[in-house]
């Protein structure tokens, strides 16, 4: 999965993500999949999808698409810095228009930085949870996110 474009908009920050090889189009591409997710971010276990009539994300997370695994990663890892567990995503597609497997995951946010940064980890993330191999240190992940909303930037509120 590869992140081809990220546009921020007032209102949410949508991220155009592609993935190339069609098996690994989905989490039930190997069963070890779930429980590595859930073993680096607990938090995910108690996430809901709202564009789904409120179903669990634990329950989805064994067979779903692999960007809507990357759209809980990403909220997950901003919660942990710190942004509010209201803020919601959405992840889309519509292959006849974008390409097979080209998919528009939208994302809300309270601090832009933060969330780019999240997608950047999230990646780094993604490919832990697929392959395996050696496990992320997500606390030092999120505690970088966290002092990148600290950064003084604006000079007026
Ligand atoms: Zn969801």
């Amino acid at each position: 999965m590869r992140v081809h474009s990220i546009t921020v908009c007032p209102d949410r920050v949508d991220v155009l993500v592609r993935v190339e090889a069609e098996r690994m189009m989905r989490t039930s591409l190997d069963e070890a999949i779930a429980g590595r997710a859930l073993a680096v971010l607990p938090g995910l276990a108690d996430h809901r999808c709202f564009n789904d009539a409120g179903r669990s994300f634990a329950e989805e997370l064994a067979d779903t698409e692999v960007p809507h695994l990357f759209e809980h990663v990403v909220l997950e890892l901003m919660a942990e810095a710190g942004s509010p567990r209201s803020l919601k995503g959405e992840t889309a597609w519509d292959f006849r228009r974008d390409g097979r497997g080209v998919f528009r995951v939208s994302l809300e946010y309270d601090d832009d930085l933060v969330c780019l940064g999240a997608i950047k980890s999230a990646g780094r993330l993604i490919r832990y949870i697929l392959e395996g191999g050696e496990q992320p240190d997500v606390r030092a992940e999120t505690l970088r996110l966290t002092e990148i909303r600290s950064w003084p930037l604006g000079s007026s509120s």
